[in-house]
Order: structure tokens, then sequence, then C-alpha cells
């Protein structure tokens, strides 16, 4: 027998509803989705926590979806939209725990529609692996969108500007309120003033706690910082702050990776 996999979103989103003081959303797209979809049936008691699992899963990937669409037709900043060569959404899993807030795409980004694959980039990856974490773990996403623009010929990257921030940030609200990440890293002094709107110094605002929406957010620096700061006194601090997320996650440590830099 098969039953639109609808009913039985609808019967675990009351679910959902019932226990969370959050209500569960979804989006028209998803809901056409998965109006159109059957499936076997008829789920048991034992099986219901995990497929209400999968639609946590199934129903962020759809609303970020629905979000990624926006943001690709997005021309609020018009000589932005004139300049990308397409937007950079933001890339992982749609139910991580963890969520890396960068600054802006750079060429790289722009070119490949993806965060953080340039040189900095290829870091954070490193970075990830060495917290026993891939790509596909974490989800990762930038406050602007879009590549901020350079002057014909120019090379390298400008900082986005306030103004451009306060534009793009919404869609980075609405990325962090549909992954609900145990954890945010803001990556960088300009992320932590596009998330939070504060303007700091690095070296007081790093290696703490502070809080965006009461989710428990660790600032540390950018990679790009680490790749003119070769120190290794620097990547030590980042890594410090690196085992600051990994205890909060409850994630195992070991001894080795304890004393990375040291
Ligand atoms: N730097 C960022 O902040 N974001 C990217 O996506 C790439 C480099």
């Amino acid at each position: 027998m098969t039953q639109p996999a609808l009913d039985l979103v609808i019967a675990a989103l009351e679910r959902i509803r019932q226990k969370d003081d959050r209500a569960p959303r979804a989006s028209r797209t998803a809901l056409a989705l998965l109006e159109a979809t059957p499936v076997a049936t008829s789920p048991t008691e034992t099986d219901s926590s995990s497929t209400e699992r999968l639609l946590q899963a199934s129903n962020r990937a759809a609303l970020l979806t629905a979000v990624r669409e926006r943001v690709s037709a997005c021309a609020k900043c018009a000589h932005l939209a004139c300049s990308r060569t397409q937007t950079v959404f933001g890339v992982g899993n749609p139910d991580a725990d963890l969520m890396f807030i960068g600054e802006a795409p750079g060429a790289d980004e722009d070119q490949q529609g993806e965060p953080f694959v340039g040189r900095a980039g290829q870091l954070l990856t490193r970075i990830l692996k060495a917290m026993n974490f891939a790509r596909e773990d974490v989800y990762i996403a930038n406050i602007l969108k879009c590549r901020p623009d350079m002057p014909a010929g120019s090379f390298g990257n400008r900082p986005p500007t306030p103004t451009e921030m306060q534009t793009c940030r919404p869609f980075l609200v609405e990325q962090i309120d549909i992954i609900e990440p145990s954890v945010l890293v803001a990556l960088g002094a300009v992320a932590v003033e596009g998330l939070l709107g504060t303007r700091g110094a690095m070296r007081d605002l790093r290696g703490r706690w502070h809080a965006y929406n009461k989710i428990p957010l660790m600032i540390t620096y950018h990679p790009a910082y680490l790749l003119r700061n070769q120190a290794p006194s620097e990547k030590r601090k980042v890594w410090e702050d690196m085992l600051q997320v990994m205890e909060r996650l409850e994630r195992p440590i070991s001894e080795r990776q304890r004393n990375y830099f040291l």
C-alpha cells in the first residue's frame, strides 16, 4: 500500500509541534513535492522517530532550497548582482550541529558557486579534517552571498560594506534558523560584525564563548589570516578555539589532537 509522503509529514510535524516550543515550518515547494511523492507504508511506532529524523533533515533541505532560490534571484545590491558570476549560498549538511560563518565569496567561490573553495577554504577544510569532520558534516556559509565587486582590472578582494552586510544578513539569519546548529563559529572580525553588528579586535573576541540567538558562538581568526601569518602560535590559537568547539559538541579529542601546534 502507498500513501502520499505528505500524510506522514503532517503526522510527524504534528508530533514535533507538540514536543517543541518552535512551530515546524514547511515551504509551499516542499509541501508540493511531498504531496507528489508516494511512500511505502505503514510506519510502526518503532520507526516513527527515525521518520521524524528523516523529516527534520528533508524539511531543512527543502526550506534551504527555497531560500537558495530567493538568493539566486536577489538583486537588492544592484552593483553586486551585475558583477557576480553567481550567488554563493552555502554548503554542507542541513542538519549540521556545527556551522561556520565567513565573510563573503572571493574570486574562486564566485566562479565555483561554493563557499571556502580557494586557498583560505582549503585551509578551513584541513582544520575541519583535524577536528575529524568532513565538509559534508558541517554547514558553511558567508555573511554576503555575492562576491564584493572590484574595480575592472584589479585583483584581490575587498571586505563587504556595512550596507551590503545589512542587506544580505536576513538570508544568513534564515539559514541559521533552519539549520538550528548547536554551535556557530564566526571566522574573523567581518563575520562577527555581519552577524552581531559589533566591531571589535579579534584578540579580544576570539577564544571565548559568545552567543547569537542563544546559540553558542565561538569567534576565531579567519583562515586567510593564518595564510598571511604562519606563526605556529597563531595556528595554535585557532586550534585552541576549535578544541573548545569540539568539547562543546562532546566530540572525542585524542591526545594527539590536544597537542597540535604546541
Ligand atoms: N573567505 C570567506 O570569508 N568566505 C569564502 O567563501 C571564501 C573566503
